[in-house]
């Protein structure tokens, strides 16, 4: 079986800590940014050899914002947070499956 395409089919801010997604097939999902950057998948938050998170998540705010979102090819999104990371890219996969929860 092949994967389904996904892709959004727009992006809003919900307010400063969360934004929307609006899916292909009509799903929309809510997404904290706080969550997102406990979840970073970048070099500088996540080892992948030791599979170990190298950022305290206990120092990432809750109310977490972002400087600005942006899309990464046609793929994934990178979020340029507030504070912390810069580098956070999110795939397209990933955020799917998690707006499912
Ligand atoms: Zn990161």
């Amino acid at each position: 079986m092949t994967k389904p395409v996904l892709f959004i089919h727009s992006i809003q801010q919900k307010d400063n800590h969360t934004f929307t997604i609006k899916w292909h097939d009509g799903k929309v999902a809510d997404y904290s940014l706080s969550d997102l950057q406990k979840t970073c998948p970048c070099a500088g938050c996540w080892d992948e050899g030791n599979s170990q998170r190298l950022v305290d998540q206990s120092k990432i705010p809750s109310r977490q914002s972002a400087v600005k979102i942006s899309s990464v090819g046609r793929y994934a999104i990178r979020i340029q947070f507030s504070s912390g990371c810069s580098n956070g890219i999110y795939g397209f996969d990933f955020l799917y499956e998690k707006g499912t929860k």
